[in-house]
Order: C-alpha cells, then structure tokens, then sequence
C-alpha cells in the first residue's frame, strides 16, 4: 500500500493550485482508469486532487447555436442518453455507447475518458517488462513481442501502444475543441492536438501540463452530424477495446460527396483523423468503390509488426464500411 494525500477543492482554480503544488499528483474524478493503474501499481499519485465538488462542470448543454457543451465532468452515460445527441451526432453517441459497460459509463466521466491510458498489457503488467511509457529509457516489450493489438500508425521506434478510446476518435471527427485551466490561466485546444504520436517521449501522451485541468469540451454545431457513425470492430461485440474503428460524416448533394469527415482509432498511437482519405472522396459518388479507395487513402503509410498486419485490411474495411453507414444517413 502506498500512501497519498486527498484532497476536495471547491473550485476549480483550487484544484490546479493543489496540482501545481504536487508534481507526482493526479486529478481523480470518475476513477475509472486511475484506481485501475493505482492497483497494479503502474500510477503511484503522491497526492490525489479529487475534482468531482467543482460546480458547474457536469451539464451536457445544446442550446447554443454554434456548438454543445460537454462539461468535463458530465458522466459518459449522461451524454450518451441525450436525445439530441442521439439525432445530431450519432457518431457521438455510438462512440460512447460502444465504449464501455453501463456500470462504468455511469461512474466515468467525459473529461477523463478522452485521457484513458493505453491497454498495453507490457504498460499495465509493471516492472517485469521493458516499457517506454511506463519507465522511460527502459524499452519496449511490445516492439518484437507480442503486438497483435498494437498501433500500425503513428508509433515510433520507442512505443506502438494504441489510444484506446473511442469518444476522443469521433470528437477529432468534429473538430471539437478542449477548453483548459492550468496555473498561468485558461486557453483551448484542439481535439486534434490534444494527443501526442509517442516519437521518442511514449511517457508524454497530450500536450496538457500536468496541472491543467479539462474544464469542457465544445463540438461545432455542423450539419453533417447527423450523416455520421462510429463503426467498431472488435474480438467480442461488447465491453472490448477496438481492433479497429472509424468516425465518419459525411454530406452528399445529388449522391455526390460534397464534404467528409474520417477519423480512425484502434489502429493508431492518437485519435488518427485521416484528411487526406476526406479530401480524396470530395466530388466523388458514394459507392463501394469509392468507400474502400477512402479507406486505403486512410490506411496509407500504416507499418505492421509481428502479429498486427491483419490490421491494415481490417482498418481499409472499416472505414469503407462506415462511410457507407453513414450514407444511408445523408
Ligand atoms: Fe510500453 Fe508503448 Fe512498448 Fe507498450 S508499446 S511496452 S506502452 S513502450
């Protein structure tokens, strides 16, 4: 057992100046990844910052014009049974339906989802096993081992660890933006630049400061929402992290593609928006041709290792077959 301090700000700017005070703490809010690594002794927090007193910080609120807003402390099934949601961003919703048990999308919270940690089993297995993320310098199991799971995009030399979310695949879709405080005050963040490709840091995963907390998240009212879905494919069909997975949108005038959206996950070391696979289908017709020549444009340059080049087609076919979903939306 080792030992942590606790503690409950009430506000928001309290709660960052806790942080900053405890460079190994943690925020902990719905403790669904944390209490996870903390058993396995994988996370070892000096000080925990508990954020789930903070007001204000759990609405899902759509009646802007311009945007909805995801308090970073809404709960996944809070925003995932929204009907509005439902009708204007089916991505969204699937993506957080096809996300986890009802039991965990009732305690996890959207802030925390879009920053789980990698499944990696040599991450979570601790000290026998080489790992980058986990103990930097020390290698990588998964490079030569087994890697049927890991990243056939964006890894390096050092990390091929998979992002192991869904929300933050189909938020990148959107073009959603990440609303922070940290010490030196508020800024934003766009959803794409929020993760990091591990290059040579695999320990370093966001561009967030250790002190910065996600206040909210905010989705650009678009009506291409509603022509979209989050297409997962995994080894068993609930309560399974994504071999691979596509968040696509799309808008169609007289059956010709007029703007598109392709964003992958389980197949990549980030949220993996694929723009060179969108601006290929503008001005195309929507057919299986078409769907599986996006699908290759978004797989291009994908590197397998010893176990995971089934990936690659399984990615191809995934995309193709969202786009062709989300057709039948337009
Ligand atoms: Fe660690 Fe990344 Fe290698 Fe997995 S893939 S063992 S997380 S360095």
């Amino acid at each position: 057992m080792r030992s942590f301090t606790y503690a409950k700000p009430a506000s928001a700017a309290d709660a960052v100046r806790a942080l900053a005070a405890a460079p190994e703490g943690r925020f902990l809010a719905g403790g669904t990844t944390l209490y996870d690594l903390m058993k396995l002794d994988v996370e070892r927090p000096g000080a925990l910052v508990d954020v789930t007193a903070l007001p204000q910080m759990a609405s899902v609120d759509a009646s802007s014009p311009t945007e909805i807003t995801f308090g970073a402390l809404a709960r996944m099934a809070d925003a995932a049974e929204d009907p509005i949601l439902r009708r204007d961003y089916p991505a969204l919703t699937e993506g957080l339906e096809k996300a986890a048990s009802q039991q965990l999308r009732n305690m996890a919270t959207l802030g925390g989802n879009i920053l789980q940690r990698t499944r990696c089993p040599y991450f979570r297995g601790g000290e026998p096993y080489a790992c980058n993320k986990r103990a930097p310098g020390s290698g990588c199991a998964a490079i030569g081992g087994l890697d049927r799971g890991h990243a056939v995009l964006g890894g390096s030399d050092a990390c091929i660890a998979v992002y192991p979310g869904d929300w933050a695949v189909a938020l990148a879709a959107f073009d959603a933006t990440v609303d922070v405080l940290g010490p030196n005050g508020a800024r934003s963040i766009p959803m794409d630049a929020l993760h990091r490709e591990p290059g040579s840091t695999p320990a370093v995963e966001t561009n967030l400061a250790h002190d910065e907390l996600v206040l909210r998240i905010r989705v650009p009212k678009t009506p291409l929402g509603r022509a979209s879905t989050y297409h997962k494919v995994r080894d068993r069909e609930s309560y399974a992290f994504a071999l691979a997975s596509a968040a696509v949108a799309v808008r169609l005038e007289g059956g010709t593609v007029r703007e598109a959206r392709i964003a992958l996950g389980g197949l990549a070391t980030r949220p993996w928006r694929a723009r060179e696979a969108e601006a290929d289908l503008v001005g195309r017709p929507l057919n299986a041709e078409t769907a599986r020549a996006a699908g290759d444009a978004a797989l291009r340059g994908a590197r397998a290792g010893r176990h995971n080049g089934f990936k690659i087609e399984l990615g191809v076919r995934t995309v193709a077959d969202a786009l062709l979903i989300a057709g039948t939306r337009a």
